[in-house]
């Protein structure tokens, strides 16, 4: 995009290399977090384009989908739902297995948290393979919702993961390769 907010918004995510292991280039975005005027652009541009999207449930990925969720529910008149890791919600849960590079891993959702015919926003930091996504694309399938887009700050498009998301739109503000 040529919008002069997302140039400041991409210097801000921090780079690590080899971080949480060798190979990886981790994208921290607490570094973002840090600048009041970058966050408040970021919001803002997820703002802009969800509100009168008639959406009515934000669904955030734990963790970093929770720091960049609620903002986002709270400004369009949205519910906030989190999608979490295994045996941490109290309630009944759905859940989904996806695959990791080495092993797999797990999302879970209250049951009745999401009605039938509700339109949803999934939101995340990253979007790396796209398993995280898919699976929490399911769970909110599987609760009767309508995943209307997903939601990141970064794509990492060499991984391809645009293409697990089951047709599902993807926003992203910036790419890194
Ligand atoms: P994936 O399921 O492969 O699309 O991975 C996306 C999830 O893993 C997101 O929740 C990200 O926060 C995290 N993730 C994967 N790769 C990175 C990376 N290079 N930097 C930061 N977070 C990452």
């Amino acid at each position: 995009s040529d919008d002069p907010r997302i140039h400041a918004i991409k210097s801000k995510i921090r780079v690590v290399p080899n971080f949480p292991k060798p190979g990886i280039m981790f994208q921290d975005v607490t570094t973002l977090l840090l600048d009041p005027k970058a966050f408040k652009d970021t919001m803002d541009l997820f703002v802009e384009r969800y509100k009168n999207k008639n959406i009515s449930v934000v669904a955030g990925i734990e963790a970093r989908g929770f720091i960049f969720g609620p903002p986002i529910a709270l400004a369009i008149g949205a519910k906030f739902v989190p999608l979490r890791k295994p045996r941490k919600l109290p309630g009944e849960v759905i859940s989904e297995e996806y695959t990791l590079e080495y092993g797999r891993d797990c999302l879970e959702m209250h049951i009745g948290a999401v009605e039938p015919n509700e339109r949803a926003l999934v939101v995340d930091d990253l979007i790396a393979t796209g398993g995280t996504l898919c699976a929490a694309i399911s769970l909110l399938e599987r609760a009767g919702a309508e995943v209307v887009e997903c939601a990141c700050l970064i794509e990492l498009p060499d991984l391809k993961g645009r293409e697990r998301l089951k047709g599902k739109p993807l926003y992203v503000l910036v790419e890194s390769h």
